[in-house]
């Protein structure tokens, strides 16, 4: 702001003053700004319903009727917000208000486009701060530049004209939050977007928030399930751990967050979902899934559509995390799921590129390792003083070609607790969920695993290395001898055990019996395409014959020796009847 523009004081009205009323205007200009403002008047019709608009420099004292009556919305507003019974309430702030003259920092719009508009005057705003727009549409700002600002815009460009005035609101972005989301779709605003009408929030809650340090943290150790038999024996997650789902384009990706969800029923876990520059119609189909399945009456949909602004994307798992927040500072755990985040980091670089900041490899900004590490960082377990609540988070990354060691995909590996990756050759195969077994870990989530399915898992992960070796040499040789034969048909019974359909979670105690039967050769003489059918009749007759054995791995949480050798006899005697009734 120049000098020039704090010497002079403009009255905007549409009838010019009378000479008593400049008198007062100049006195209260030079009591105010110092004696040596200069005070005129200028013509203006955009004043519908009357009275005037005093600026100095970006700062404006708006006596309009509708700058009046914009007040005293404002006044509603921050009563009805926290309060249920408001309409007392709203008649009361009503009686007893009195408009201010408080002057207002106010800018101008001097570029707009594609989401981002530039605006001067703005001397004040903050990073991170929202801005009003003349007709109401919301940005935030994301620049500081010496004279002007960038700011993204969350609602159409279209309606935000250059040379138009921009109020500063001194707030930061948040969301609504609460209990009534829960089983709703909605936009990264926390606007609904089902149909279903408006929703009452809890709370507001910034967008933008620290995360817990590690006083308020505990370690992890409450397993997760996800039903998903390989993911829960092999890279077990737990409360508060962020996994990575990773691979590339229709690989499965989204169906194992999804099964994740679904399995959370009656778990006392909430579910989110973040989808980020999809589909509308995948995001419309995934919900009605969770309908179906029963699981959306614990979840909320976070929709930021493909067709939505860089800024919606760009903000939308922030906004999901702040929701997610609400809860595991009640003392709840939740599940959030960032569909995709590859997809989130291209959004930031349209924002980035369209502000005007040097790109860097691969055309991203030099921040897109903080955009993730900030966000991801923020699921936790708080301590049992804070409430003992959680944020489990599974970020998902689409890779090209299956290359990991792209910018983005490096990134987020380093900066998460382990990675589910997936890969489409495995998935074309047949085996699905397509999970790489040896390019996969969770490193936080074996101390969540219960006694029972560690024991129950044993030696898998090695045996299945081994096969995946003996697999590769065995394709040059004419003939093997019968060990080696019989190493390879258990490690492709063990593979064919890990294929699991989608919707088809299963439960703690029926993965134990599963690992405990494979593990024991029980399979050895099934057909390996026999195998999916062999598992099914197994569970079906642990369910008819003998529940108290699943009874007792779900109470006791450990796996004695009597209880495996138990197991081990049911499957013997079941697979002896299940190769008879195949011959
Ligand atoms: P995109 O890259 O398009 O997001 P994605 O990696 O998320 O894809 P999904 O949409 O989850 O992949 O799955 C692709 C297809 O594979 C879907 O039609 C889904 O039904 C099917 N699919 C996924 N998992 C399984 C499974 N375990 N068994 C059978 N089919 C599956
Ligand atoms: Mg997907």
């Amino acid at each position: 702001m120049t000098e020039d523009m704090l010497k002079t004081a403009v009255l905007y009205s549409a009838e010019a003053p009378n000479e008593e009323q400049t008198r007062r205007f100049r006195d209260f200009v030079r009591g105010k700004y110092g004696k040596d403002v200069d005070f005129r008047w200028e013509k203006t019709e955009d004043m519908l319903g009357g009275g005037f608009r005093l600026q100095i420099g970006s700062e404006v004292y708006d006596w309009s009727v509708e700058g009046r009556f914009q007040q005293l919305k404002e006044a509603i507003q921050s009563v009805s917000k926290r309060n249920q019974n408001v309409v007392p309430l709203i008649k009361e702030t009503i009686r007893s208000w009195t408009p201010e003259a408080i002057a207002q920092e106010v800018g101008v719009v001097t570029t707009v486009g594609d989401g981002i508009a530039t605006v001067s005057g703005l001397e004040n705003a903050t990073f991170g701060e929202i801005l009003i727009f003349k007709n109401g549409a919301r940005g935030m700002v994301q620049d500081i530049r010496e004279n002007e600002v960038g700011c993204i815009l969350f609602d159409e460009d279209g309606d935000v004209s250059e040379g138009s005035q921009v109020k500063r609101t001194a707030k930061t972005a948040g969301v609504p939050v609460g209990e009534n989301f829960l089983g709703r779709v909605v936009d990264p605003l926390g606007v609904p977007i089902d149909g279903k009408g408006d929703i009452a929030e809890a709370d507001y809650y910034p967008v933008e928030a620290p995360a817990p340090g590690i006083i308020r943290r505990q370690p992890v150790n409450t397993p997760l399930e996800t039903g998903i038999l390989a993911i829960d024996a092999m890279f077990p997650i737990g409360r508060g751990q962020r996994e990575l789902i990773i691979g590339d384009r229709q690989t499965g990706k989204t169906a194992i967050a999804l099964d994740a969800m679904i399995n959370q029923n009656g778990k006392d876990c909430i579910t989110i979902y973040v989808a980020i520059g999809q589909k509308t119609s995948s995001v419309v189909q995934l919900t009605n899934t969770l309908k179906k399945y029963d699981a959306l009456s614990h979840s909320i949909v976070v929709l930021a559509s493909a067709s939505d602004s860089a800024p919606l994307q760009y903000i939308a798992p922030y906004a999901g995390c702040a929701m997610a927040e609400y809860f595991m500072h009640q003392g709840k755990d939740v599940l959030i799921v960032y569909d995709d985040l590859s997809k989130h980091a291209v959004a930031y670089r349209t924002m980035s590129l369209l502000l005007g900041r040097s790109p860097g490899r691969e055309a991203f900004p030099g921040d897109v390792f903080y955009l993730h590490s900030r966000l991801l960082e923020r699921a936790a377990r708080m301590a049992d003083e804070y409430g003992g609540g959680s944020i489990t988070a599974l970020p998902i990354v689409e890779t090209q070609a299956g290359d990991v060691s792209a910018y983005i995909p490096t990134n987020i590996i380093s900066i998460t607790d382990g990675q589910i990756f997936l890969e489409s050759e495995l998935f074309f195969s047949g085996q699905r969920p397509a999970i790489n077994v040896g390019l996969s870990v969770s490193r936080v989530g074996g101390d969540a695993q219960t006694k029972a399915m560690k024991k129950a898992v044993g030696t898998l992960k090695l045996d299945l290395a081994q096969y995946r070796e003996m697999e590769v040499f065995s394709q040059f040789a004419s003939d093997l001898d019968e060990a080696t034969r019989k190493q390879l048909v258990y490690g492709q019974g063990l593979m064919r055990m890990l294929r699991q359909p989608q919707y088809h979670p299963y439960s703690q105690h029926e993965q134990v019996i599963i690992l405990v039967s494979s593990m024991a050769h029980v399979m050895q003489d099934v057909d390996v395409d026999e195998v999916e059918a062999f598992i099914k009749g197994l569970l079906e007759k642990f369910r008819r014959e003998c529940p108290e054995i699943g009874d007792e791995i779900d109470r006791e949480k450990t796996l004695s020796d009597e209880l495996r050798s138990r197991i081990v006899e049911v499957a013997e005697a079941y697979a002896k009847d299940f190769l008879r009734r195949r011959q």
